[in-house]
């Protein structure tokens, strides 16, 4: 695994990284001043063919930078980056990459944009002391991936206040979740349960996650509250499950392949799942139980003569609104 060493402070550090061998180095402009040192490790970076990223962080930006814009802003983050690359650019030293991060989502959004536009530089994007889950996964997420939807970005790191296996899966997660990266593990996805849910859409939800994690499987698979509309709203998902009269429409690309006890709806995901990855979604598609489409229209019409075509009482919730604006 290649190591990067993160240096602040102490050129001997990063000097020493170097003798040792290590694969990249991460310097921070505001806490490693001096000129002179920051080009002596650039040239002896430079003829031992080691990367560096020079690490801008608002929250320990140089002090004379920070006195000269009045605060950690975003141009402020772009210029102590821009005055350290010249200093590598004196010693002819080019393999860099540039992060520019603060804990503050909109600055931190806005100084990426302000990079991209002053350097050809590539980017390593992250929302810096982002805190713990869950409020830290969503500051991590919202900032990188508003730049990465952009076009800005090369390599990102989620810093959470969490096990660092956390931080890599969020990566690998967003990456998966943008397109940009091919699905390496499991997308479960569920509705958000409504008035027609027949299940607790949560449980199995999180019961479902659990066991098909465990698969470590490429595979997206849907749970759904009702039959009446969960396999038309999941038919993209590879395989889904969607709870009827106490009963579960096991489905394929919204396909229904098979009807299960209702207790037995994760255990049928879980069967499923693995049967998709040894023989493929054809051949599943093949093997499906011929009666179970027509056992599924038939509990979907069961029902809707039970609950009718509105089950979220829409004509009555609308009636009332309408009676408390006229009160009003
Ligand atoms: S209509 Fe059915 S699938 Fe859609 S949210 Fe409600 S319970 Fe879930």
């Amino acid at each position: 695994m290649p190591i990067v060493a993160d240096i602040h402070f102490h050129v001997e550090m990063a000097l020493a990284a170097l003798e040792a061998g290590v694969q990249g180095l991460r310097l921070n402009p505001g806490n490693l001043r001096k000129p002179e040192e920051i080009k002596l490790v650039a040239s002896e970076a430079r003829d031992r063919g080691v990367p560096i990223r020079i690490g801008v962080n608002a929250g320990s930006l140089h002090p004379d930078i920070y006195e000269r814009f009045g605060g950690a802003t975003p141009e402020a983050l772009v210029e102590s980056a821009r005055l350290e690359l010249a200093y590598f650019d004196e010693v002819g030293f080019s393999d860099v990459k540039i992060s520019v991060k603060a804990s503050s989502v909109a600055t931190m959004i806005a100084a990426y944009r302000l990079a991209s536009e002053t350097f050809d530089h590539p980017l390593h994007l992250g929302v810096t002391e982002a805190g713990p889950l869950p409020g830290g996964l969503l500051k991590g997420t919202a900032g990188i991936a508003t730049l990465l939807a952009e076009g800005i970005g090369d390599t990102l790191r989620y810093s959470l206040t969490a096990d660092p296996v956390e931080e890599a899966k969020a990566g690998r997660q967003l990456l998966e979740a943008l397109g940009l990266r091919e699905r390496r593990g499991l997308d479960l996805i569920a509705c958000p349960s409504c008035g027609r849910a027949e299940v607790d859409v949560i449980r199995v939800a999180t019961e479902a996650q659990a066991a098909l994690s465990e698969l470590n499987l490429p595979i997206q698979v849907a749970v759904m509250g009702c039959v009446v509309n969960g396999p038309g709203e999941a038919r993209h998902a590879d395989l889904g499950i969607a709870a009827g009269k106490k009963r579960g429409h096991l489905f394929i690309q919204g396909q229904i392949v098979r009807v299960v006890p209702e207790d037995e709806m994760v255990a049928a995901l879980v069967d499923e799942a693995k049967k998709i990855a040894a023989e493929g979604v054809a051949a599943r598609l093949a093997a499906r139980d011929l009666g179970a489409e027509a056992e599924a229209q038939a509990d979907r019409a069961l029902l809707l003569d039970d609950r009718g075509t509105d089950a979220n009482h829409t004509t009555e919730r609308i009636a009332r609104i309408r009676r408390r604006a006229e009160d009003e």
